[in-house]
């Protein structure tokens, strides 16, 4: 055997061992809610759709229309040909939406992450990433160049005293955080980060993947914290805006340099009109309905009131369960029972951490809901 498939096939086998191995399962979604695999019919819990917005009439409308008129895809980068009015206006929308000067789109939000923060900071900066920030994050600070260094888990205390140790001996120093946390469903102390980094003439990111269509009022975490100031709010609009691509809303410099020099900009083919298009009919609809963006909460804290868990603070509920294979075996049962609902396993969160993560949507049904809590009752009992 030659040297890579025996890398390849030890490196599997030994994550086999450890219940790491992750494998795909073909998966239809049939709507905004309901999937099929292995010919069963599933209530979803696994997906981030929280407004069910990727099977909405509206934005389906949307792409067709824009796919007739524009055609499938951009050409090139935006900077050679692939820069379509659409995209423009998206841009425009999500900087109003934001309350920013200006907003740049990608590919993805992790694409997003990885151009923005290597265009601000490099070696001899400083890069203080919350412990359980998206991997994307850790990827833009490893990939700037600058030191990278973990502060605890919405630690206040900790980011200080990293400041305060650390600030006189760097350069630039940027501040990176989920907003909303992917993982934990919890929420990042914005106010009280922005007052640290305004003390330490630090720049605050905040990723709100999570957080847009879902908290302050479907605005996102930013908007739970008016006093603070956020000069890079980054997102997705893969998650409750039912579609794909990241963007950044920042100032009119900090988007124009993004635009001049972020590599997974410049050097990666323009958004689909089509992608636009359905982002620009999502935010149509959750600027006009309060009433949709604050579903999902409802039915997480439906959830966590019936689980006995503390009370959600987002979408996402987490049930950590602890060890790999057990989450992997309760995440089996539950399907058995009708429901998806994903392991989150080693590295995507610390060891020893493995859990259930439950995503709510607002179109889940509420008997489902209390049904899914009984199981996740039996499980915690259980285990
Ligand atoms: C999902 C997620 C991303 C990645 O966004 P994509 O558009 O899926 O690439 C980035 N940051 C956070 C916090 C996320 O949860």
């Amino acid at each position: 055997m030659d040297s890579l498939q025996a890398f390849a096939e030890a490196k599997l086998a030994a994550l086999e061992a450890k219940s790491l191995k992750r494998t795909l399962v073909e998966t239809r979604r049939l709507d905004g809610l309901w999937i099929e695999r292995d010919g069963r019919r599933l209530l979803s819990f696994s997906c981030n759709d929280y407004l069910n917005l990727s099977h909405h009439p509206a934005l389906k409308a949307a792409a067709v229309a824009a796919v007739e008129a524009h055609g499938t895809g951009a050409g090139a980068s935006r900077l050679v040909t692939g820069d379509h009015p659409v995209v423009e206006r998206l841009e425009a929308r999500l900087a109003a939406f934001k309350n920013t000067k200006a907003a740049c789109v990608f590919g993805s939000g992790y694409l997003a992450n990885t151009g923005v923060i290597p265009t601000f900071v490099g070696p001899g900066d400083l890069v203080l990433v919350d412990e359980l920030a998206h991997a994307c994050i850790w990827a833009g600070a490893k990939l700037s160049g600058a030191e990278a260094a973990a502060f605890r888990h919405n630690d206040l205390a900790h980011l200080a005293d990293l400041l305060a140790t650390r600030r006189a001996g760097a350069g630039k120093v940027l501040v990176a955080t989920d907003g909303v946390f992917s993982m934990d469903g919890d929420i990042a102390p914005l106010d009280q980060l922005s007052d640290l980094c305004a003390a330490h003439d630090a720049w605050l990111l905040s990723d709100d993947a999570h957080g847009v269509g879902v908290v302050g009022g479907g605005r996102g975490s930013a908007a739970l914290f008016p006093t603070a100031r956020i000069p890079f709010q980054i997102g997705t609009l893969s998650k409750a805006l039912g579609g794909y691509g990241g963007y950044l809303c920042a100032s009119k410099a900090v988007v124009d340099l993004v635009k001049t020099r972020a590599r997974t900009f410049v050097y990666s083919t323009g958004m689909p009109p089509a992608v636009a298009a359905s982002a620009l009919a999502a935010l149509d609809l959750i600027e006009a309905d309060p009433a949709l963006c604050a579903a999902p909460i409802a039915k997480a804290r439906l959830f966590t009131r019936l689980a006995g868990l503390p009370e959600a603070q987002s979408a996402v509920v987490p049930v950590i369960l602890g060890e790999a294979d057990a989450t992997l075996a309760a995440s089996r049962r539950l399907a058995e029972a009708g429901f998806s609902v994903v392991a989150i396993r080693p590295p995507t969160v610390p060891v020893g951490t493995a859990r259930l993560r439950i995503a709510f949507s607002a179109g889940h049904p509420d008997d489902e809901i209390a049904r899914l809590a009984a199981e996740v009752v039996r499980l915690r009992e259980a285990g």
